[in-house]
């Protein structure tokens, strides 16, 4: 599973979308975080404990130098914690389990990281607003901390993406999420 949406707290469906698919939190064997903004982690735990008991969890060292520090927040201290002896910080260079490549897709936040499996490219928060942003790559959301390494990864994902005939994944994507040619 690729992110956990806000936690059922803050009106996130991920547990309840599980359910829907028949599957509980305890099926979940492998959880990839892409960055740590509160609507892609906050579902990481229900009730201050680890909302996935068997997940051994894969964040991005550096999204967690960056946001488990003085400068960052305790929420994602937090979160992190209650995976303590599960978590795998990880760096681009590391082999990743079920063949999951990660990328370097910096610019949205310091560590934000792009994961390939099979045929699908998941690009998380690379773009808030496709209908605009598809046509105009350079145009950025406010929430992008470093705007010119925004505009970088959006254009990667979209040439890497046709390069390589990925179907694109974006939490922010309109309709189901998946930008395909
Ligand atoms: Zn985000």
């Amino acid at each position: 599973m690729f992110d956990t949406g806000n936690g059922s707290a803050s009106g996130g469906q991920l547990q309840k979308r599980l359910k829907d698919l028949q599957l509980s939190s305890s099926d979940i064997n492998y959880l990839f975080i892409t960055h740590f903004h509160f609507d892609h982690i906050g579902g990481m735990t229900e009730n201050d404990s680890a909302a996935f008991p068997n997940a051994e969890v894969y964040v991005p060292e550096t999204e967690y130098a960056y946001w488990c520090t003085q400068e960052g927040d305790a929420l994602s201290q937090k979160n992190m914690d209650a995976y303590a002896g599960r978590l795998h910080r990880f760096t681009l260079e590391d082999t990743l389990p079920m063949g999951v490549i990660a990328h370097d897709a910096k610019g949205h936040t310091p560590g934000h990281t792009a994961y390939e499996i099979g045929q699908v490219l998941i690009a998380d928060d690379f773009m808030h607003g496709a209908d605009l942003q598809l046509k105009h790559p350079e145009l950025c959301a406010s929430y992008d901390m470093n705007r010119e390494e925004a505009i970088q990864t959006r254009l990667w994902v979209s040439e890497y993406g046709k390069s390589k005939s990925l179907i694109i994944a974006g939490m922010h994507l309109p309709g189901n999420g998946l930008l395909q040619e």
